[in-house]
């Protein structure tokens, strides 16, 4: 008789706990939306009971650790918004909805910065990119550069020539930036350090004249104008460019 009665306390506190559940159950959101990417999200849930998830979209896991729902998506490879809900259920009749939704395309690229520059000793940096996509990357030569969880790493060795230049190439989807990358250099071999060169158009003169014709055009290349010329009494018109422009290979920074 005893064993028997042992054996419906048992059965009496088995009840009791499925009686437990929850009369109220309040997530602190009740909607949460992931990139194409998928990632997770903590929802904090008070309840007074017992809760357990009575309904979840299969394309979503969930865990629960003490009052924390983590809910957990992975990339949406359906080429659709995915939606869903959750639910969380107490005692009877007792249900709670939070709702999960996924984007289905990549919306913006945004860095935090759209220009790097590097010593000559080069190295490595990076750039926060907020978006909503997996950023397909193009780098210059010279530079490598790699996308993962919201990180752009930059990276390039000693540079022992002159400065680089170059763009970076974020792409997903119909959606796109740039980062402007730069690294000082050695002095640059073309201008030997000025940052100029000899202006082409005038051979460094600072004007040009055509056919041995006795006039010359001030030499708008590299700063001149007006002209003067046989006959006229305009030299004051003349005004001659310095015969020199700024160096194309390293952009006037001699290096
Ligand atoms: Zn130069
Ligand atoms: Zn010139």
């Amino acid at each position: 008789m005893k064993k028997l009665f042992n054996y419906l306390s048992v059965v009496a506190l088995l009840m009791l706990t499925a009686c437990n559940g929850a009369t109220f159950i309040t997530p602190d959101k009740d909607a949460v939306s992931f990139a194409i990417d998928g990632d997770e999200e903590s929802v904090n849930i008070s309840a007074d009971g017992s809760w357990s998830i009575s309904e979840c979209p299969e394309w979503v896991t969930t865990e629960v650790q003490d009052s924390v729902l983590t809910i957990k998506t992975a990339k949406n490879e359906t080429g659709a918004v995915r939606e869903g809900d959750i639910i969380l259920s107490g005692k009877e009749g007792v249900n709670v909805k939070i709702k999960v939704t996924q984007a289905a395309k990549c919306t913006h690229i945004t860095p935090a910065s759209d220009k790097v520059e590097f010593e000559k000793e080069g190295g490595t940096q990076t750039v926060n990119i907020d978006t909503d996509g997996l950023p397909q990357v193009e780098a210059p030569e010279g530079f490598t550069a790699t996308y993962a969880a919201g990180v752009l790493t930059i990276n390039t060795p000693a540079n022992e020539e002159g400065v680089k230049n170059g763009e970076i190439k974020l792409t997903c989807e119909d959606q796109s930036a740039t980062i402007a990358v730069s690294q000082k250099g050695n002095v640059c071999p073309k201008c030997n350090g000025t940052g100029k060169i000899k202006c082409p158009k005038c051979h460094g003169r600072g004007y040009t004249s055509y056919g041995g014709a006795d006039a010359a055009w001030g030499c708008k290349s590299c700063g001149g104008r007006g002209y003067e010329g046989e006959g006229m009494d305009l030299d004051d018109c003349l005004v001659r460019g310095s015969g020199r422009i700024r160096c194309p290979q390293c952009g006037g920074s001699g290096r």
